[in-house]
């Protein structure tokens, strides 16, 4: 049965593959880009090229980037024996904006979740191991893993997991305090949140 013409039909469908869009959203979506003006349109079309394009893993965070490996990663001013464990790109934004932590990141790219069938291989966790080692950090030795993943049943299951990979190794692992509302996201505490989590941040 189709409710529009094919090509429209085609579009909706694409849009609801997208996070958070269901039909409504992306019937309404459609809409709104068949009636936009053509050079909005190819400027949205120019951004989804571009960032598809230009923007890649940072081979040593799995940061997203323009340039390899990432500023945090290439800055000699970073503190490259600590390294703050986070879900996702813009759980890093959040960090970085509580101006506090000077160490380098490492981005999972998502959570542990059973439900979502999201082990272990599915996160970017292969490339953490080996940069513990100082021969693999410019001869820097790693003294402190602060596991920031979101304070969820997926984030808390992640920490513990990477908590239990990391302590044979002898290496300082922490978790950061739940100053922050149980069930939230990184992306929305304020700066002074997360500044008090990064400050009372205990082991695991
Ligand atoms: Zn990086």
């Amino acid at each position: 049965m189709l409710e529009y013409a094919e090509p429209v039909t085609k579009l909706i469908d694409e849009l609801r593959r997208l996070p958070s869009i269901g039909h409504k959203s992306a019937q309404r979506l459609a809409f709104h880009i068949m009636r936009a003006p053509e050079a909005d349109l190819e400027r949205l079309i120019g951004a989804l090229r571009e960032v598809k394009q230009k923007i890649v893993l940072c081979s040593v965070c799995n940061n997203l980037t323009e340039v390899n490996p990432c500023r945090f990663c290439a800055s000699p001013s970073r503190d490259h024996s600590v390294i703050c464990v986070v879900e996702e790109p813009h759980s890093l934004v959040a960090v970085e904006k509580a101006r506090s932590f000077k160490g380098v990141y490492h981005v999972l790219h998502g959570s542990l979740s059973p439900i979502r069938h999201i082990g272990p291989s599915e996160l970017q966790l292969a490339n953490l191991l080996p940069r513990l080692k100082p021969e693999n950090n410019d001869g820097v030795p790693v003294k402190e893993v602060i596991l920031a993943t979101n304070p969820t049943t997926e984030g808390e299951a992640t920490a513990n997991y990477i908590s239990r990979l990391l302590k044979p190794l002898g290496i300082r692992v922490t978790r950061i305090a739940m100053g922050m509302p149980v069930g939230s996201d990184l992306e929305y505490v304020d700066e002074v949140t997360m500044d008090k989590a990064l400050a009372n941040r205990h082991e695991i």
